[in-house]
């Protein structure tokens, strides 16, 4: 797809090359079937049916674009940039023409896990991408040109995922995940709505924090379950279990994984954003897969509602401590921030927080070679 800024929008009725060229993109993001031959043959009989349009609202959702249904500039070149896989060309810093995409994405972030510093992760090559791969290439032993070739994806490939600490029954811990393969059936997940009952956490008017949480919850379990997975929350409306019934019911569930939601609240009004905990005692002993699990879903819910972005940090709180599993908590917002509370008290946002959830879950259990870039990844099959 090219990059021509005036184009018209497309929508449905339209038909021809255009149209074709969407099909295409979506094909590629595994948002439509693959063609069949009859239909490759005839690119200007390719009308923007109803499945088009679907798929394309499905897009703008997980992108977090304007939901229309509709092919304009800004769906274009979102679906342009998600095209692009890791590995499908050179990538380098060009100061004209600064190359875009879901690769640079995914290149920004592996780095980041590797503990590079590239810039924001913004799917754009700058100065400050090639900076962090230049630091990569030379600390490992390759040319230090500033492009991302074929020896340094395969650098990249063969660390995989930064694994914390570096301890034999941790690294087992995270091979058996990634052995699990893609699927979500017959995963079992716990997620646990903070507070409950007379303990109403944060209270925003006539919102609290604990039936937040529990919307949260629901509308994670009916995502995850729709994937395949077994979910069980700790509790219901008027049950306030201690953390350790909580852990406990995780365990006696045999859950392969945690999740714990809460919102914050400060004193201070500006406080904001989204952080996630998980277990470790900040020197050294840690959950890998925890820690892991708690970078995919911040950088998920950060990535797709534009929350300020407040970090993983390892606790030794009961919650993370006494569970069998790979345990996080996550801080979805501030109450007590005018932005924040407002963002919490709309169900969109809070949807999209689930599909955050569900793909840094399916993140967790994909093997390191598949794995998506922040912010895109759909259940193939849902459509
Ligand atoms: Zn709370």
């Amino acid at each position: 797809m090219g990059t021509d800024s005036s184009m018209q929008p497309l929508g449905p009725g339209d038909r021809g090359h255009a149209v074709a060229d969407v099909h295409a993109a979506l094909r590629a993001l595994t948002l439509l079937p693959a063609a069949g031959s009859a239909e490759e043959a005839s690119l200007d009989e390719a009308a923007y049916d109803p499945a088009t349009e679907l798929a394309v609202r499905h897009f703008q959702q997980v992108r977090g674009l304007t939901v229309d249904g509709r092919v304009g500039e800004e769906t274009y070149r979102a679906l342009s940039e998600a095209r692009w896989s890791l590995g499908d060309r050179l990538l380098h810093h060009d100061p004209v023409r600064p190359m875009r995409g879901d690769d640079v994405t995914n290149l920004q972030d592996r780095l980041h896990e590797l503990g590079y510093d590239a810039g924001p992760v913004d799917g754009v090559f700058g100065p400050e991408t090639e900076a962090g791969l230049r630091a990569f290439q030379r600390d490992y032993g390759l040319t230090s040109d500033g492009t991302c070739g074929p020896a340094t994806l395969r650098a990249l490939r063969q660390l995989g995922r930064k694994v914390t600490g570096g301890r034999p029954q941790l690294l087992r811990q995270s091979a058996s995940f990634v052995e699990s393969g893609p699927h979500l059936i017959g995963r079992r997940i716990v997620v646990d709505p903070g507070h409950g009952g007379t303990d109403t956490g944060f209270t925003a008017g006539e919102t609290t924090e604990a039936d937040l949480v529990l919307d949260l919850a629901s509308r994670i379990e009916g995502r995850l379950a729709a994937a395949g997975a077994t979910v069980y929350l700790t509790r219901g409306r008027h049950q306030d279990p201690s953390p350790t019934e909580r852990t406990a019911f995780a365990n006696h569930a045999r859950a392969d994984l945690f999740l714990s939601l809460h919102t914050d609240a400060h004193s201070s009004e500006h406080a904001r954003g989204v952080a996630s905990y998980y277990y470790g005692t900040g020197s050294g002993a840690s959950s890998t897969v925890g820690e892991q699990f708690a970078n995919l879903v911040r950088r998920e819910v950060v990535a797709r509602t534009g929350m300020l972005d407040l970090g993983s940090h390892p606790k030794t709180w009961d919650l993370l401590r006494t569970s069998r599993m790979p345990a996080v908590r996550l801080d979805c917002g501030y109450l007590s921030h005018p932005v924040d509370r407002l963002l919490l008290l709309d169900a969109r946002l809070r949807s999209t927080v689930a599909s955050a959830v569900l793909a840094a879950v399916q993140r967790l259990f994909l093997p390191a070679e598949a794995d998506p870039p922040t912010g895109t990844f759909v259940l193939p099959g849902r459509t």
